[in-house]
């Protein structure tokens, strides 16, 4: 794919993944015109003081009007009413697409609503951060990381193609997946581990016999590094909650036996269960590290805390 890959993009939702893919495009000059879309006047307003593209409008079936390549990026609760809105407005041949964290509902939302004219192709980059909005993207969010392609049987492959493409241009490696199988794997990587942090830091702030200043105090020594997850975007984790029901439930179930299985190892003093086990895991740490998915730095890599 060279420059200018697209004559006119879209994006529609302009938080950190919107405003990363936006900077990215323009950093790596992948199309001629980009248009900036969001609700909120705010928020538009915003990405037009951080010069993100060409166009602001806050019509999503404005902003559309002729766009070659789409890209909705808004919490999944909300793919079905996008889609709804810029539906009869879609350039024939345009390639849609979008980047919610969970797949078969965005699909159930937003398929219906496609004309055949149209080639939709739903993606999900496994990058982020903890933080939203506008001001938190940055240019290279997606660089050494996956993306899903979640594409359907009669999808048209050249479409296929140069979408992959264009997330090969912003440095990912890319995937395909059935998206139910795509739901499951990441109710394990991703949706599972946001619930816990969320669970561990709310319980340890309901403690009523350790204080919550002390867990402040004393959290480096572990329970800082799920505050990171539970500082995500409530929105957004809420719609994945409600719409990766089945695959989460399914996960947290087998997640409660294990936990049962550690509960009862410590209360009969199995300590070599809980040696095997964490032996197990460390080899794991290790494959995420050789795999560049992580750096291989100690403390998490917070060497920019240290008090010099
Ligand atoms: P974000 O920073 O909170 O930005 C959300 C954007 O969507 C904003 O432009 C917001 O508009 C808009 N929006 C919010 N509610 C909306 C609604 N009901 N209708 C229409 N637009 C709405 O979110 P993000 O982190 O970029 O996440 C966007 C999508 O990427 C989500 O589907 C998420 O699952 C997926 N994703 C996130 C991550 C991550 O780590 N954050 C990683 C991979 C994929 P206003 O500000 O104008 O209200």
């Amino acid at each position: 794919m060279g420059s200018m890959a697209f004559e006119r993009v879209t994006l529609i939702g302009i938080g950190l993944i919107g405003s990363s893919i936006a900077r990215d495009i323009k950093a790596k000059g992948l199309a001629g015109h980009v248009t900036i879309c969001t609700r909120s006047p705010e928020t538009l307003k915003r990405a037009e003081e951080l010069d993100l593209g060409d166009a602001y409008v806050q019509s999503a079936a404005e902003a559309v009007n002729g766009a070659d390549l789409v890209i909705v990026s808004v919490p999944v609760g909300a793919s079905g009413s996008v889609a709804a809105e810029i539906a009869p407005h879609l350039k024939p041949g345009s390639i849609v697409t979008d980047v919610g964290s969970t797949k078969a509902s965005v699909i159930a939302q937003m398929k219906p609503h496609m004309p055949d004219t149209v080639h939709f192709i739903p993606g999900h980059p496994i990058a982020g951060t903890e933080k939203s909005g506008p001001d938190a993207g940055f240019v290279g969010l997606f660089k050494g990381r996956w993306c899903i392609l979640t594409p359907f049987e009669d999808t048209n492959r050249q479409a296929l193609a140069t979408l992959k493409a264009f997330w090969e241009e912003l440095g990912s490696m890319v995937d395909e997946m059935e998206p139910l199988h795509h739901d499951k794997v990441l109710a394990i990587v991703s949706h599972l581990p946001h619930l816990i942090a969320y669970n561990i830091v709310g319980t340890a702030y309901d403690l009523e016999t350790v204080t919550a200043s002390e867990v402040i105090k004393y959290s480096a020594s572990g329970f800082r590094d799920f505050t990171r997850l539970a500082a995500s975007d409530p929105t957004m984790w809420r719609d994945v909650c409600l719409h990766n029901k089945d695959a989460i439930l399914e996960m947290l179930a087998r997640f409660s036996e294990d936990l049962a299985y550690l509960q009862r190892a410590i209360r009969w003093g199995e300590g070599d269960k809980l040696f095997d086990l964490f032996t197990r895991t460390r080899a794991i740490r290790r494959s995420i590290v050789e795999a560049g998915q992580d750096v291989d730095a100690p403390d998490f890599g917070r060497h920019a805390l240290d008090p010099k």
